[in-house]
């Protein structure tokens, strides 16, 4: 259970060289008020792949040596628990992921190889993500240097992404009723089709099975969400098909800072009026809308993507709505671009948030 953050330092008593001398080392002083959730063990086995696996300790080795974070800072998590991971997946998902029983389609339409240890990574993203929720309830913001998997399903995974571990943090939360409503701002440069389908409306029940109504009748026969999803990606970029997100902006190819800032805060004036006050953001703080990505065609800056990122805090900030980031993509040809990137995200919600 998480406690609200403080800045204090850590003490350890270190006995001095003369015998009978003894005094107090401060030996680590967090700077922020708020925790990174992290672990070594968020590298996906996935060998060579435009995934850059290591960019989490990558950013994390990043973020000390800049003196931004103190190893303080973080916190391990834990894995999730297959209860965790049953809130959004299908047992026949998860089953076949535990046995090593994908067809060859669905590891191929997975596009990561799987292995019994990538099992273990994506359930322990999950247990970040969850962990990352539950402190930022307590302390407003909360980062997971990892996570984001927007494109994994309930019954199958797509895009790199097994778990969802976006949707199963929020699931969680709800089943131990420490949040009813979240809201997602999902601003990776891919649609967050997942996370997309997890969370749509719910069909009324009693609606007639068979027939096939038409959209007003769909309208009328869903009831709201407890989810409201907006996702803010590329048009003209995978998925090809992209199942309705409650807010979706298809943004044209070559968008750079200033109409993406413009587009983002008016998505989310817009998604705050349609679904007033969630209890939680879930911020897909993707890499990959800069414009030296390899999987990415809009083209914001390093500083653009830091504004965005300080847009989101400051505007949930002001609403006083607690905020949990993951990391989703980033493939910048320059690895260290992607680094930078995401360490921004956390220099970002140091200077929006407060610390040393
Ligand atoms: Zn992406």
């Amino acid at each position: 259970m998480p406690v609200p953050s403080a800045c204090f330092p850590r003490i350890i008593w270190s006995f001095a060289r003369e015998p009978g001398e003894c005094r107090a080392l401060i030996i680590g002083h967090r700077m922020l008020p708020f925790k990174l959730i992290y672990s070594d063990d968020y590298f996906l086995p996935i060998g060579s792949h435009v995934f850059p696996a290591e960019k989490y300790k990558l950013t994390h080795d990043y973020l000390l040596a800049r003196k931004v974070a103190d190893a303080s800072d973080f916190v391990a998590p834990r894995p999730a628990t297959d209860d965790d991971i049953l809130l959004v997946h299908t047992p026949q998902y998860v089953q076949k992921l535990k046995t090593g029983t994908l067809s060859a389609r669905e590891e191929l339409e997975m596009e990561v190889p799987y292995s019994p240890e990538l099992v273990r990574a994506f359930w322990l993203a999950a247990g970040g993500s969850m962990l990352a929720a539950d402190y930022a309830l307590n302390d407003g913001v909360a980062i997971s240097i990892g996570g984001g998997f927007h494109h994994a399903f309930p019954d199958h995974g797509e895009g790199f992404c097994m778990i969802n571990d976006i949707a199963v943090a929020i699931r969680r939360m709800q089943a131990d009723e420490k949040i009813r409503t979240a809201m997602t701002i999902d601003c990776d440069v891919h649609q967050g089709n997942g996370t997309a389908v997890i969370f749509a409306p719910a069909p009324v029940p009693g609606n007639r099975l068979g027939s096939i109504p038409n959209l007003a009748e769909m309208a009328r026969s869903r009831k709201p969400s407890d989810v409201f999803t907006i996702s803010l990606h590329q048009e003209n970029n995978y998925p090809a098909f992209k199942p309705p997100s409650s807010l979706d902006l298809n943004l044209p190819d070559g968008m750079g800072d200033g109409d993406y800032l413009a587009c983002l805060g008016t998505a989310i004036s817009l998604g705050l009026e349609k679904f007033p006050r969630p209890e939680l953001i879930c911020y897909v703080a993707g890499a990959d809308p800069y414009r030296d990505d390899q999987l990415g065609g809009l083209s914001l800056t390093i500083e653009g993507l830091k504004e965005r990122d300080s847009l989101v805090f400051r505007l949930a900030k002001a609403e006083g709505i607690p905020v949990m980031v993951t990391f989703a993509g980033g493939y910048a040809h320059r690895l260290e671009d992607t680094i930078t990137i995401h360490s921004n995200t956390v220099v970002a919600a140091k200077e929006v948030y407060g610390g040393k």
